[in-house]
Parts: C-alpha cells; structure tokens; sequence
C-alpha cells in the first residue's frame, strides 16, 4: 500500500502502542491510517471508505486501544466491554482479534472474538471473565445479547466494519437492531468500501457530525496480472493441473472450482499425482477451514482448493498463481479471483483453464476486462473441439447463469445462522451440467486450437515497491474480495 511520507512518531501514539507498532514491522502509516487516527484519538465520529488492505484495522484499533488503556477502565475491578466492533463474517472477525492482540501486547487490553457456526461455550467463557473489546459477526451477537451474555450499555466505541458488505449479506436489519442497543452518547465509526445510498443513509441515520475520510482502494489493475487461457476438454483439466504444478515456479496456488465435490476432487487427484493440496469449502467445519488455511499461509500446503464462496473473506499476500479450474459463469467473479494474486507489490499470475462447454463464460470474460487473455498453446492437453462451434448464443445459456454466491450449500449451522431475508444460498450446482464425457486417449498431441480474438501481449509481471512488506509475528491474511469498480476498467483489491 502506499505510505506517507509520516511518520508513526507524529501521530501522539503512546509508548506502549508505538512498540507494539514497531515489533510489528510497521514504518510509516497507511493514509488511512495518518488521517483517521487523529480523528478516532478525538473522540469524533467517523466515516471511514476505505477497503481491506488499505490498513483500516490499524486505522481503527490503535486509536481505540489508545483511547481505552489512557481511560484505564480495566484497572478499576471488573472489565466491561467498552468497544465493540462488528464484522460481516468469522474470518474478518479473528483478523480483527489478532489486530487488536497485536497492537495491544503492551496495554493490558483485553479482546475477544465471536461469531457464528461454532459452539458458544468458549465464547460465553471468555466474555464471563470480561474483555474491554468485544469483535463480534452480528449473529451471534445479537443471539449472546438475546441470552443475557453481553451487555451494551457500557460501550462507548462501535465500529461498523465493512457496512457495505453487511448489506450484502443482508445483516441491515441485524446492525439497525444492534445500534439501537447502544448507549446514544458514543463513538461510532463506519467503514465501507464503497458509498451505496444505503450506506449514505445508514451513515446519517447513525454518525454525528463525522469526519470522512476516503482513500483510493489500493486496487490492482486487472491489467498487471500476468493472465493467460488453457482450452482444455474438461477430463483433462486435472491432467493439466498436475503438469502446471510440476514447474517449481507455481510457489502457493490458489486454485477455483465450481462446487465443492469439484474442490475434493482436484484435492484426491492432486494428492494421488503427489503434490500436497487441501480443499477449503462450506463442507469443511470452522476448524478444518482455518487449519488449511493456516497450512497453506505457512507455506506447508502448496494448493489451496476452494470454491467461490468458501475463499470469500479469506487473504493470502503472497499468492504466486491462481488457477481457475473452472471458468466462474458471473465474469465479475473473474476480475474477484484472480485479484488474490500480485498483491503488495508481488507478480500475479492467473491461469485459467476453459473446457469447451466453458467459451461463452471466457467471452464474456474478456468483453468484462476489455480484453483477449493470451492463450497458452504450449501444452501437452489442448482441446481438439474446435472454437467456432463451441459457443452457446448468450440467450441459449441464459438460464443457466445465476450468481456464484448461491453455487453452494451452506452447512446447516451457517444457513440458521443467516437471517431471514438473505437470499439462500444453495442449487445443484454440484450436479455437473453436462455428462462427463469419455475421456480420450492422448497418445498424440492435438491440433492447435485457435483462439477467439486476437491474443495480447501479456503484461510484464509486477514488482513494485509501493508497500514494504509487512513482517512481524502476526499473520495478517484475511480479506473479502476486492469490489468491483463500477465505472472503467475493473479493478480487483
Ligand atoms: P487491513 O486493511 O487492516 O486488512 O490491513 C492490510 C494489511 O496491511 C495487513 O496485513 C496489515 O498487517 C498490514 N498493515 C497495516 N498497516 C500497515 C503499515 N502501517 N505498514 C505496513 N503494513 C501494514
């Protein structure tokens, strides 16, 4: 992310925080950073539009734990929560925690997280032994509230994370229900990456008299992705992915399917061809998901499998390749996908792979992006169907496109979880749309197919150095996708 040419050392932070900053690795701050944390230090209310990855969680967190360990309220007997924090999803929520742990070694300050889809009792222990921050998905907040567990009156700091994606998700009735517990006499920060009129409204409903602070969102322009296109018939594809990964220079890939029987399959065929990979989807329980997460952020797990649900919300900085296995039906997913490579400031490289039943969704692809992914032809999988015939008419297939978001069946826990009004999230996309056709034999290798529009030159792979990498003992990994830019280009975050 881009700096400023300030410095922590301007910022008033005290000593115990400016430490924990330092041990942290940080140098300079963030512009969100240097221009919300004198504001949050006022006591005055803020609206902040700012994406994750901008460093809104420091932009936030340091100032309340400033806040909080000068007001010392934990050292007179028993701690009352005094800053809650909501967050759409459980990943957000535990990125938050860690932020706040981190910041905090040296204050005193307690923290804890909750969130749905796991049991409460660790939950309820924690919050009876007391916390001064509570981070918390509004779910299960509301369910705690309801049993009797937590208490708002005492909260003088709320901040609503990530607004935008609350409405999304379809949290407003949850968040309006949330902020009306609160004591009217607060501070409240709202952060969103973008401004819908619902945000405007919510704002004004909720903010007083607040300071808006806006940074561009550190978006990687699509066109700084090294992206290339396998056509590859579809009992091929894992054929295909086995020999891209023989080539040491796929470090840590991501790689989408459609469905979460499509991600354990590349998963035991992976394993069977040797190479170590884990499936990461909504089948998997909380534990399993954070234990392969954890795996492949540390380098043990080379690939990650997931659908695009499951890798919603989720960040790994330093991504080598993402693979699309299956082409994503929604071409915005697109530009979402391969925005988890070649950020701060690393290469990014996207590879996808496009059975013939897939070519409308690349069309569509590249009229999104505005341009022809190169087609690799140096493989030893090429499709011998040819292009031409190959495309459904957009009207054709029509039916057949709904959002990604409902690709998936939830685990019952996350869909009692869901409020009421979220629309489901569930089809039989796990049914393959077509019989799976007889696999070929491939003694010989295949007429070259031709590509649909002219192929471009790819773009030189990044390396800047607009961010120093951060490093430190915290891993600092969970973001949402990026959004999507409305106007121009897409930009993925
Ligand atoms: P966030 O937008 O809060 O999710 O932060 C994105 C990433 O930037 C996280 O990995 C943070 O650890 C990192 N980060 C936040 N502030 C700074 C900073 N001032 N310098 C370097 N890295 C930072």
């Amino acid at each position: 992310m881009t700096m400023t040419s300030n410095s922590f050392d301007n910022l008033n932070l005290i000593p115990q925080i400016r430490k924990a900053v330092a041990e942290e690795g940080y140098e300079t701050p963030t512009p969100i950073q240097s221009r919300a944390i004198p504001v949050v230090l006022d006591g005055k209310d803020l609206f902040g539009i700012a994406q994750t990855g901008t460093g809104k969680t420091a932009a936030f967190a340091i100032p309340i734990l400033q806040r909080l360990s000068i007001e010392g309220g934990h050292e007179r007997g028993r701690r009352v929560i005094k800053a809650l924090i909501c967050t759409p999803t459980r990943e957000l929520a535990i990125q938050i925690g860690e932020s706040f742990s981190a910041y905090g070694r040296h204050t005193g300050i307690r923290n804890t997280v909750i969130y749905g889809g796991v049991g409460q009792l660790p939950q309820t222990d924690a919050l009876k032994r007391g916390v001064d921050v509570l981070i918390a998905t509004p779910g299960r907040l509301l369910d705690l509230i309801g049993q009797g567990y937590i208490k708002l009156e005492t909260v003088s700091i709320f901040v609503l994370d990530e607004a935008d994606r609350m409405l999304d998700m379809g949290f407003i009735h949850d968040i309006r229900k949330i902020m009306d517990k609160l004591p009217k006499k607060r501070q409240t920060l709202l952060f969103s990456a973008t401004m819908p009129p619902d945000i405007v409204s919510l704002a004004s409903a909720y903010l007083i008299n607040p300071s808006r602070v806006e940074v561009t969102p550190q978006a990687t322009p699509v066109e700084v992705i090294e992206q290339s296109v396998y056509f590859v018939e579809k009992n091929d594809k894992r054929h295909l992915l086995a020999h891209i990964l023989k080539d040491e220079a796929v470090v840590s890939a991501l790689v989408f399917t459609r469905t979460k029987h499509g991600a354990d399959r590349v998963v035991k065929d992976l394993q069977r061809a040797g190479v170590n990979a884990q499936a990461i989807h909504g089948n998997k329980s909380q534990n399993a998901r954070q234990r392969a997460l954890g795996d492949f952020k540390s380098g043990h797990t080379r690939v990650l499998v997931a659908t695009d649900i499951a890798a919603r919300g989720i960040d790994i900085n330093e991504l080598s390749h993402v693979i699309n296995f299956d082409i994503p039906e929604v071409p915005e997913t697109y530009v979402h996908r391969i925005g988890r490579t070649g950020r701060a400031g690393l290469s990014g490289i996207a590879l996808t792979f496009c059975d013939a039943d897939e070519r409308a969704y690349l069309r569509d692809i590249q009229k999104l992006i505005g341009r022809a992914l190169p087609v690799v032809e140096d493989h030893p999988y090429r499709s011998t169907v040819p292009l031409t015939n190959m495309e459904p008419r957009r009207e054709e297939r029509r039916p057949e496109r709904r959002p990604e978001k409902r690709n998936e069946r939830e685990p019952r826990r996350e869909r009692q979880q869901r409020p009421r009004h979220e629309p489901k999230k569930e089809s039989k996309r796990d049914q393959p749309r077509h019989e799976p056709k007889k696999e070929q034999p491939r003694s010989e290798p295949k007429p070259e197919p031709k590509p649909e529009p002219k192929p471009v030159q790819g773009p030189e792979r990044r390396r800047d150095d607009r961010r120093p990498r951060p490093h430190g003992p915290r891993p600092k990994d969970d973001r949402p996708f990026g959004k999507q830019k409305r106007d121009g280009l897409p930009r993925v975050g």
